[in-house]
């Protein structure tokens, strides 16, 4: 099932995606629920509830403002740095020169504030020169949670993956580099692209898939999730050690190599250029810089 959250005459909806991509069709919930995006129908099915009742005939997926599926996440975006052995390589000169060299140690963990959340069609706003000339893409794979818990054990992890979206981590890699964690240059307004619905875990494996960005219709990304230093059992296992998960919780995966500054020379992103991330078996999102 594909659930996503869009606006039609202004208003928010959740709906259920149609097999063919083509159509939406709202679930009957009031306006403060919808307010949430998917977090309801997520924690409907984790607390073994029937999906809430479809509402009304289906839209024409192409006439609706499709948004984040989780709009207002309820608390940060989890992220993992360096989790892919191509990426660690092009970036170990500089974000990755100071971390522990040993890849299978632990994860680098960080997070984005949950108001850089925008769709998966809307513009992200370039902060302006004065504050960023280093603005960079990561396409990502991300996990929604979906049965919470703390201390979830690798063998276990699967089951607390209600499903997976598309996100594009955007990151202003000087402020990332200014500072001894990286949540201020990777959560700016805007930073944090998503969408373009939840495709639930029963419909794709994100442990065999595929991830792949094009800036401006030239492909500069293009890894499978296989070749993850950590796959998603260990982040799921790593992220709940002493910490409890919560439906609804996103976990973006980290990215594969071909980012901006691993080229040489590096390639930032520049006013105009729009930047499509796709994930095969869950869908793609595509935003103008502006
Ligand atoms: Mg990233």
């Amino acid at each position: 099932m594909r659930i996503a959250t869009f606006k039609l005459n202004g208003q928010r909806h959740v709906g259920q995606v149609s097999a063919d991509g083509k159509h939406v069709t709202a679930f009957a919930l009031t306006e403060d629920q919808a307010h949430h995006g998917a977090q309801p129908i997520i924690d409907a099915l984790v607390a073994g509830h029937a999906l809430p009742e479809l509402a009304g005939t289906p839209h024409d997926i192409t006439h609706v403002h499709l948004e984040a599926p989780l709009p207002v996440p309820r608390r940060n975006v989890w992220c993992v740095g360096r989790n892919y052995h191509a990426h660690a390589k092009e970036l170990q000169a500089s974000v990755f020169k100071d971390s522990n060299t040993d890849t299978k140690a632990w994860p680098i963990v960080f997070t984005k504030v949950p108001e850089c959340v925008v769709g998966p069609k809307d513009d992200v706003h370039l902060p302006g020169a004065a504050i960023s000339d280093q603005i960079d893409y990561e396409a990502e794979l991300a996990v929604v949670i979906g049965k919470g818990g703390k201390n979830i054990s690798h063998a276990d992890a699967m089951s607390h993956v209600f499903g997976y979206t598309v996100v594009n981590d955007v990151t202003a890699r000087d402020v990332q580099m200014r500072h001894q964690q990286w949540d201020m240059g990777k959560s700016f307004d805007t930073f944090c692209p998503m969408g373009p619905w939840i495709v639930t875990a029963d419909e794709v494996d994100g442990r065999n898939t595929r991830v792949r960005c094009w800036v401006n219709g030239e492909l500069r990304q293009d890894g499978p999730t296989e070749n993850m230093i950590f796959d998603i059992p260990t982040l799921i296992e790593t992220i709940s050690r002493g910490i409890t998960l919560y439906p609804g919780d996103i976990i973006a995966t980290g990215t594969p190599a071909g980012v901006g500054m691993g080229l040489t020379p590096p390639r930032y992103i520049a006013k105009g250029d729009v930047i499509r991330v796709e994930i095969d078996g869950v869908g793609s999102i595509e935003n103008r810089f502006v």
